[in-house]
């Protein structure tokens, strides 16, 4: 089949790499030239875990445009995937969207079906529809969410947990069966409104979780009781299941934060009150401050302390930092006039263009050097790998605070470390 991709980011390239490599032929649109000209010479815009690898293979297969055109007019389907960040008060920001539904309606016809892979309301779903149909007479409209997780992009677009087509006509319906054919998941057909909702109502859950387990780790903090014991012994109940119990510093990256806002808001333009999810993001906005309730209860006044922040992703296998837990931590730190060295293995480029003053290493034992205290922020799991008794010797103090609960804490400790997880017993 002839694909166009329109929004060539984390979504955009790795399905549409996915595609081109079950033999479609697929054409690359982004109105950003720069990448597009990495991209037609085979070099990654960003970084994920594999992409590069996949990208190496395929891109002289691929065609990439910074201009809408012909291609268009030529694809069986086009995949919308552009961002759709969040503004104030849980709107979303739909001009990206909005400008492409534009620039494309002149080369829709109804031997090609449109479909909406970026996250976006019904109501927004619903003026696209409208706008197509009454001024274009176009009918092939679909909503295909995504589910996929940075960090495990790759993987996830080719083993999608499930496939959600909302269609309203066979024509539309028949040609995604046809695209997904060769994939082994769970295919539901449902309406382009219903599919929209399953994305929003599952990011909302999935945030529920890890707010939930959080506030139950604050409490095994207290108690001296070990979360990652309670998470284990409450996801072997099979209707809760063990995923998204991990406890730590909050949810962050560029769905869970601005999905649940825009579904709060949502629900409200409706007339409802999302009381569960309200509290779900207020638990996420405020749990990073116990890192900061950890360092000083160590540390004391942390005016002019030395604090070395490992990670500034929001997750391990990405650059992505966009609603980062760790910028969020690094700047309350900045405000308390804290001395900051922050290490990432691919994101410090990204964290750069945000918070340009610190000081940021490639090299994890250089961010060690004169640390009081190391807080991991990341879910890097080579930060489980690294040398920590040569840390140890680099650093002034003796603190690690473990925002994500990846070390063995007996060992660390065993080697002098003072160690505070998020929920953790404390041997
Ligand atoms: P991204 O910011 O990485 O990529 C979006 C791309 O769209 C950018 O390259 C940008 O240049 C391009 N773009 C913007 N306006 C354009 C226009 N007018 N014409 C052509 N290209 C344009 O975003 P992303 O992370 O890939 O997310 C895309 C969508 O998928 C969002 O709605 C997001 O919520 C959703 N989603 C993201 C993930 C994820 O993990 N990143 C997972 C599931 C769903």
């Amino acid at each position: 089949m002839k694909i166009t991709i329109i929004g060539v980011g984390y979504v955009g390239l790795t399905f549409g790499l996915v595609l081109c490599k079950k033999g479609n032929e697929v054409y690359f649109y982004d109105n950003d030239k720069k990448k597009i000209d990495l991209l037609k010479n085979g070099v990654l815009p960003i970084k994920e875990n594999g992409l590069d690898d996949i990208l190496n293979q395929l891109y002289k297969k691929c065609s990439f445009f910074s201009k809408p055109g012909d291609y268009i007019r030529d694809s069986d389907i086009i995949f919308i995937c552009v961002g759709t960040p969040i503004l104030e008060d849980g709107l979303i920001d739909t001009s990206y969207f909005k400008k492409v539904v534009n620039e494309i309606s002149s080369y829709l016809s109804n031997r090609s079906v449109l479909v909406v892979k970026s996250t976006i309301t019904p109501d927004h779903i619903i003026w696209c529809k409208n706008f197509l149909n009454k001024n274009f007479n176009f009918l092939n409209f679909a909503v295909n969410p995504e589910f996929l997780r940075e960090g495990n992009a790759l993987y996830d677009a080719e083993n999608p947990s499930r496939i959600i087509i909302g269609v309203e006509n066979e024509f539309s319906k028949e040609k995604l069966l046809s695209l997904y054919k060769d994939f082994n998941s769970p295919i539901i057909i449902t309406d382009p409104i219903s599919a929209s909702i399953i994305k929003y109502a599952s990011n909302s859950f999935l945030a529920t979780k890890i707010s939930f387990i959080n506030e139950i780790a604050n409490l095994c903090d207290i108690l001296g009781a070990d979360i990652n014991d309670v998470a284990i012994g409450m996801g072997l109940d099979p209707r809760i299941g063990k995923n998204y119990l991990n406890a730590g510093i909050g949810y962050g990256g560029s769905c869970l934060p601005k999905d649940t806002k825009a579904f709060i808001r949502f629900f409200k333009d409706n007339g409802l009150k999302f009381n569960i999810l309200e509290s779900v993001n207020y638990v996420n906005e405020n749990q990073y401050k116990i890192v900061i309730k950890k360092l000083e209860k160590y540390l004391g006044k942390l005016e002019g302390k030395n604090i070395s922040i490992f990670g500034l992703a929001f997750k391990g296998g990405t650059d992505d930092v966009r609603e980062s837990i760790a910028l969020k931590i690094i700047k309350e730190l900045i405000n308390l006039k804290v001395n900051i060295k922050a290490h990432d293995y691919w994101a410090i480029d990204n964290a750069k263009k945000i918070l340009p003053s610190i000081s940021y290493f490639y090299d994890v034992y250089d961010a060690s050097i004169d640390a009081d205290a190391i807080v991991i922020a990341t879910d890097w799991k080579e930060y489980k790998d690294i040398n920590w008794e040569m840390i140890k010797k680099l650093m002034r103090g003796n603190l690690i605070i473990d925002g994500k609960n990846i070390l063995n804490y007996s060992e660390v400790i065993k080697i002098g470390f003072i160690y505070e997880g998020i929920g953790r017993r404390k041997i």
